[in-house]
């Protein structure tokens, strides 16, 4: 968890630059949703907390009743909000709720009254032009109302999402911006205002200070990836700003070589014929374990510290490559699918790239049935 905490450290520094006096320091909200990025929710927030995480943000109850089962004491806001039903649950496991739509705050306000704990903490998500959750700038009326009628709430934070914080060139964050702002405004001109704004993902925190307000959330950041669909790849510039350390290598082993004369095909419907003698070893991992399908005859891996071609169809469980040119493979080698072996390396991201995704989608695809080893 070295590089884990190494980057949390990073972006630390990034929103916190020497100098920034403690009371004007900014909170990290460290987005573990989805397993952690596939990484292992619990271990990683255990590594978060004791490197000095101020809040957690998951995306559901299941996710944050996963943490505090896993001893997590930390804030842990529902950064997508909750079923109707769920708030008692949330208040008795200090689950803090975003707040997307009016008629939540009432549901909550019953739930606050009758558990008789004190006020109930949420944070209200403004949609400012993401258009898929939060309240719309034309319902601060509606919630300024409203609150004035839940004695048992408290406003803690106000947030919104950004659509493309990472594309250097589009207008359409600093227009999120503004539209956020104004509706900060509005509620506050209602009486409506909270101790926490919170606004950057991974690309505001890297590319956009405007943004960090007194709270960020970085997500991909955390382990270890800048977001890179900038149409001029500015990413070197990001990575200057903040370096950071991809958190996990996929490993497996060779568990069977095969020699195959010409003509003969590998795996299902022969995808991969071999045009010379060839040696293939076989991979104990497929796309049960997170390789992309998409891969089949276009991955590579790296045996021995050299790169080998994927050859065939990528299976369930299994997956082909061509070693012909490194005859000292042997079973049990160890496959490296994603990190470093040698002097080769190949980034989860840059398999993102081969497979036109990005590198959250190939993390969260890493399967459950793939042992998470955490080094320290
Ligand atoms: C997932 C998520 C994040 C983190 O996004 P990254 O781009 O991975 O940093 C931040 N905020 C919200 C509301 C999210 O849903």
């Amino acid at each position: 968890m070295g590089a884990l905490a190494r980057n949390l450290r990073a972006i630390q520094k990034r929103v916190n630059p020497p100098g920034t006096p403690h009371a004007a320091r900014r909170k990290i909200l460290a987005v573990v949703k989805a397993n952690a990025y596939g990484h292992g929710a619990v271990p990683v927030a255990r590594a978060l907390a004791r490197a000095g995480t101020d809040w957690f943000g998951v995306t559901c109850s299941a996710e944050g009743m996963e943490l505090r089962r896993g001893g997590i004491r930390d804030r842990i806001l529902l950064l997508t909000g909750f079923w109707p039903g769920e708030e008692k649950h949330l208040i008795q496991h200090r689950l803090t709720p975003a707040v997307t739509r009016c008629e939540q705050l009432r549901m909550l306000e019953r739930a606050a009254a009758r558990a008789r704990r004190g006020p109930v903490a949420f944070h209200l998500k403004i949609d400012s032009g993401m258009n898929r959750l939060g309240i719309a700038p034309s319902d601060v009326p509606c919630v300024a109302r409203t609150l004035a009628d839940c004695p048992h709430l408290k406003l803690e934070g106000i947030f919104t999402h950004f659509a493309s914080s990472e594309v250097f060139t589009d207008e359409k964050t600093d227009q999120q911006q503004q539209v956020f702002m104004r509706a900060l405004e509005h509620l506050r001109s209602l009486g409506v205002e909270a101790p926490l704004i919170h606004l950057a993902n991974s690309g505001g925190i890297a590319t956009r200070p405007a943004t960090w307000a007194n709270m960020v959330r970085p997500g991909l950041i955390l382990y270890g990836y800048h977001q890179s669909y900038d149409p001029l790849d500015r990413n070197a510039v990001a990575a200057a700003a903040l370096p950071l350390q991809p958190v996990l290598s996929l490993r497996t082993r060779v568990i069977s070589l095969r020699d195959v004369p010409v003509g003969q095909g590998v795996g299902y419907n022969g995808r991969w014929v071999a045009s010379r003698p060839s040696r293939v070893a076989v991979i104990a991992a497929g796309y049960a374990d997170g390789l992309p399908r998409a891969l089949t005859n276009r991955g590579r891996l790296i045996i021995r510290g050299q790169f080998v071609p994927m050859v065939g169809t990528v299976s369930m469980d299994l997956t082909a490559a061509d070693v012909t040119e490194i005859p000292e493979v042997r079973i049990g080698d160890v496959a490296t699918i994603y990190g470093d072996d040698g002097e080769a390396s190949l980034p989860i991201s840059e398999v993102a790239r081969l497979v036109g995704t990005v590198t959250s989608d190939l993390c969260c695809a890493i399967g459950q049935r793939v042992p998470r080893f955490y080094l320290p």
